[in-house]
């Protein structure tokens, strides 16, 4: 009886190896390194469009892409602030207006990951009036 317990927990802890370095892996920090946009679950996104128009904007925003907004222009070093699943219908009802702000202007970009799933960037001030 105590044989079996034991190798019970050998299997446990046999199964249980494959997860944590897995979570290691994933552990990317968000943000722009090399062109490469990491969103906070570690999906890589490439720049697909650069200054894009409100109207365009508002189109991938409509069309489920995640918003990211990067409000110092950093590439997200201090952080990016996603905008949560309830945020993004309401933010699809606004227009986003680029402003200008301590010599940064706003700018909307759209990133592209392999699997064609989008984030819309707002760098800079970026007002969603
Ligand atoms: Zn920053």
């Amino acid at each position: 009886m105590n044989r079996k317990s034991k190798a019970t927990m050998r299997e446990l802890i046999s199964d249980a190896k494959p997860s944590p370095s897995q979570q290691k892996k994933s552990r990317i920090p968000s943000g722009i390194h090399d062109g490469v946009l990491t969103d906070r679950k570690g999906q890589t996104y490439t720049l697909s469009a650069q200054g894009i128009t409100a109207e365009d904007a508002l189109r991938f925003v409509n069309l489920g892409a995640q918003v990211v907004f990067d409000e110092c222009g950093c590439g997200g070093t201090c952080g990016f602030v996603y905008a949560t699943e309830d945020d993004v219908p309401a933010l699809g009802k606004k227009k986003p207006v680029m402003k200008t702000h301590k010599g940064l202007t706003g700018e909307l970009s759209v990133w592209q990951s392999e699997q064609g799933e989008k984030v819309l960037l707002a760098t800079g001030p970026v007002e969603w009036i």
